[in-house]
């Protein structure tokens, strides 16, 4: 087998410095898969590879690869489900362009307009962007769209879901010059292939998937617990299994709320991450998972797409998720970059007989598991 490495293919000085400098000297599979088909930088395309695959430079390198250094007109849009993922992109971007002197703005929601049209008039090439935010500076004329060249929307899937529907139009109407729609994710279900023939332009399709369900660095385990023991069960998991860092997702905002206040009671170090945060609390919160300064992070499923983690060993799903394409990108938030990761999920029961036929037709290989006692803790 050859190794490829990143100065086998024709990238910018400025750019194989970068990542020489980040200690990547071997590009991952998607990457290489961009890269060695400098042809599939001409169009739309439609791109599906794990969870932790690397598909954040798996479209920055080709993007900043074929800009001019210096560039200060925005040639770059990328639009990112959840705020966190927008900011986590935008810096991705900044280290890898910052020989190129590519200027980043990052336009999310619940931060400060000002910053981000200082940063817009200060010749930011790429813009990195919340749907909301980014129609917001559209629309009072601090980001003038109509130069954007390359549009790409990460976690396509979930872009193009309905939620976002009607400021995405509205924004794509807004950069008539755009040449190349790059849609990335870990999951393409059907619909949403048909869904993008709407917005793409006969999209080359690169799939490196072929069971989106499966993941060979994360081991898979369910445990069947009552609903009224299921704190307990957590706390013994979480005992038992001493994970390194850990996020546990919760169906909803009071009880991610509720839940870290519990688990901060039993004395372990744990932060809450939801939408009714304001987004200073919502950073802070981040922060302390990747910091180490907490060991869990309890979180909706704001948390479920996209963030990069490092040492994230365990993440625990309290209860079913809403979807098959939920439970996977949370699983995803662990297993990284070759990395081992576990995913537990604690269900009733009655979950556990949905969650049986949610992933039939996949090949997950799931454990099933009683709930862990406290002897069995203790021991
Ligand atoms: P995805 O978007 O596919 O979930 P990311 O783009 O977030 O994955 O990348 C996952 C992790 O892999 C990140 O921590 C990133 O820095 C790291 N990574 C990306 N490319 C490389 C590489 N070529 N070599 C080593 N690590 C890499
Ligand atoms: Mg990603």
């Amino acid at each position: 087998m050859t190794i490829e490495r990143f100065d086998q293919y024709p990238l910018r000085d400025e750019l194989l410095s970068a990542l020489r400098r980040k200690g990547f000297d071997h590009p991952m599979p998607v990457q290489v898969r961009m890269l060695e088909d400098p042809t599939l930088s001409d169009g739309d395309l439609i791109v599906q590879a794990k969870t932790g695959s690397g598909k954040t430079l798996a479209f920055a390198l080709p993007l900043l690869n074929q800009m001019n250094a210096g560039e200060r007109t925005p040639r770059v849009l990328v639009l990112s489900p959840t705020r966190e993922l927008a900011l986590q992109t935008a810096r991705e971007f900044q280290w890898l362009g910052y020989e190129m002197r590519i200027k980043v703005a990052s336009l999310v929601g619940g931060m400060d307009m000002e910053r981000q049209v200082k940063a817009l008039r200060d010749g930011a090439a790429v813009v990195v962007g919340t749907p909301g935010r980014v129609l917001d500076h559209i629309r009072r004329g601090s980001f003038k769209a109509d130069t954007i060249q390359s549009l790409v929307l990460d976690e396509g899937d979930h872009m193009l879901d309905l939620g976002f529907k009607d400021e995405l139009e509205a924004i794509i109407e807004a950069m008539p010059g755009v040449e190349r729609n790059w849609l990335f994710s870990a999951t393409m279900p059907e619909e949403v292939v048909t869904l993008a023939k709407q917005y793409l332009d006969a999209p080359r399709k690169i799939s490196l998937v072929d069971d989106a369900a499966k993941h060979d660095d994360i081991v898979q385990r369910a445990y069947i617990i009552p609903a009224r023991k299921r704190f307990e069960g957590l706390a013994n998991v979480l005992l038992f299994e001493r994970p390194r860092r850990a996020i546990v997702f919760c169906a909803t905002k009071l009880q991610t709320q509720e839940l870290a206040e519990r688990l901060c009671d039993e004395g372990f170090k744990a932060g809450a991450l939801h939408g009714d945060m304001t987004q200073r609390e919502r950073n802070m919160a981040l922060e302390s998972l990747r910091r180490g300064r907490n060991q869990i992070m309890v979180a909706t499923d704001v948390a479920a797409r996209g963030l990069d983690i490092s040492g994230v060993s365990h993440v625990i799903q309290f209860g079913l998720p809403g979807c098959l394409e939920t439970f996977i990108h949370r699983s995803g938030r662990t297993g990284r970059a070759g990395q081992e990761g576990r995913n537990l999920i604690l269900l009733t029961a009655r979950e556990a007989g949905e969650f049986r036929s949610m992933i039939r037709g996949t090949s997950l290989e799931v454990e099933w598991l009683p709930a862990p006692d406290a002897e069995e803790v203790e021991s």
